[in-house]
């Protein structure tokens, strides 16, 4: 399956990898798992560029 993956771990430190068929699906899960996991309403500029340099595409 064809898809992106983003390891957690290099972004907000968790050990937990968000899947998505596009890159931008990948980005919308991270952000319900910030909202979520850590209360940010607004995920911050920081992160979400750790989160663009983790996206790896998946074979
Ligand atoms: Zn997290």
């Amino acid at each position: 399956m064809n898809g992106y993956s983003a390891d957690l771990k290099q972004v907000c430190g968790c050990s937990w990898a968000a899947t998505g068929s596009t890159a931008d699906e990948v980005v919308s899960k991270t952000k319900a798992h910030a909202k979520e996991m850590h209360n940010m309403m607004e995920v911050p500029a920081e992160i979400v560029q750790k989160l663009q340099a983790a996206i790896r595409p998946t074979m």
